[in-house]
Formats: structure tokens, sequence, C-alpha cells
């Protein structure tokens, strides 16, 4: 058993039964409630999609008053993560700490105005900097701080882990030990890597190689080993290729 799916093309005959790998989280006590996707139709629009698949993108915007259905505390810090991810995400922690490399939670879930006050002070920076006015200011402040409405913060369903000893958000961030260890192990706890550098065009988003996005183990294998950003993958799946 298991998602043999490393040529890509063979996700869509995913089954629920591949959902329970030697790896999955649930040997961490991740509530075997909580395992999404588990419909046993394969869905074929994004409004079927289950909870951990859901699109959320520049042109897949939350409502404004979209607020998840439950948070909980990330231990150590002021964040807070959807309670269906939180175990999967502490057991990647656990895990990342023990390999040497314990990241930083540096954001998880965000309220829809704490992400305008995010976007608008871009806005202001893009301004600022580079001397952009109005809607030519949004459209590249939007590449770096996603809309209001249109991040996976707001969901509940991402987090932003960096290197406890770099701290910084750029393209350096890729190099560290952290992230080394993350991008290879993320997609065992059901984390991708949601914005690659080679996908920026597709996602409408800059290099984030700190925005790791649940969706789910069985998935976040799928994603990986297909090579294509969550938007590809996403297509490829409702058309059942
Ligand atoms: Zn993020």
């Amino acid at each position: 058993m298991g998602y043999d799916t490393s040529d890509g093309r063979s996700e869509g005959q995913n089954q629920p039964q591949g959902e329970h790998q030697n790896t999955a989280p649930e040997e961490h006590g991740a509530s075997k409630n909580d395992q999404p996707g588990t419909s046993s139709n394969v869905p074929h629009a994004l409004e079927e999609l289950p909870w951990n698949l859901q699109l959320i993108n520049g042109s897949h915007p939350l409502p404004s008053d979209f607020v998840p259905p439950e948070l909980v505390d990330i231990p150590g810090g002021s964040h807070t993560i959807d309670s269906r991810v939180y175990d999967h995400l502490m057991a990647m922690l656990d895990a990342a700490d023990k390999a040497g490399t314990p990241p930083a939670v540096c954001s998880a879930y965000r309220t829809y105005d704490y992400q305008r006050q995010l976007f608008e002070s871009r806005v202001e920076r893009c301004k600022r900097e580079k001397g952009l006015e109005g809607e030519g200011a949004e459209n590249e402040a939007a590449f770096w701080v996603a809309r209001p409405g249109t991040s996976e913060h707001q969901a509940g369903l991402a987090v932003d882990l960096i290197d406890q000893n770099y701290t910084e958000l750029d393209k350096a961030q890729e190099s560290t030990p952290t992230q080394k260890w993350l991008m290879e192990h993320c997609a065992e706890y059901g984390f991708i890597l949601r914005y690659p550098t080679s996908k920026s065009a597709i996602t409408g988003i800059g290099y984030e190689p700190w925005h790791y996005r649940f969706v789910g183990v069985k998935f976040a294998s799928a994603i990986t080993n297909s090579g294509l950003c969550f938007e590809e993958w996403l297509e490829r799946y409702l058309a059942g290729s």
C-alpha cells in the first residue's frame, strides 16, 4: 500500500486506504477523526474539496469574516493554529527538534484585519522604496504579502517556520539547517512548501522558503513528489489525472 505517486500522475487514483502510512502522525497522537480527505469520492470541483485541500489564493479568497472552526495555542509563543493541524505541526516540530534543527514559529493563524495591516504596510513600503503608486504599489505588495482574504494564514492552515539562528525572511532562509530539514521531511507530517521559487508565476506569490501549508499526509507526499505547486496539482487532481 501507499501513495505510489512518485511520477506525479497517479494521485487521482489515491483512495482513502492510502491515508494510513507508517510515518503518519497518528502515531504521535493525531485523532483519526481529524484525518482529512477520507471521503470515498474523489472530488471534481474546488467546492467539493475537503477542508485540508481548500485552495486559498488571489483568485480564491476567504470571506473577510472567515475564522477557523477551532484554534489552539502553539506552545512557547503567541500563535494559534487550526486544531485539526495542531498534532501534525507538533509532531513535525518535535522531530525537527530531535534532529538538532529546532524551528521557530514566526507566524501561524492571522485574522483578516491583521492580514490587512500587513498588506497595507507593505503597500506603503512599495510606495516609499520603489516610487510606486496606487494599483502599481498594491500589485507589487501582493507578490510578497497576500492581500487580505487571500492568505492561508487566515484559514489557520499555514505556518511560517524559520531557523532559530537565522531569522530573516529572505531567500537565504532556504540554506539554513532548519529549512533543509523541513523541506526534506515536511510532507511526512502533512505539510507542503507552498510557494516554491519556480512556481511564482502560477502561485502569484514570491518564493517563501518558510511558509508551510497543511494538506494532510497522503496529499503532501503526492504533491511534493509531483513537483507541481498546489494550484497545478489540484487542477490535475480534480480532473482525475
Ligand atoms: Zn506564511
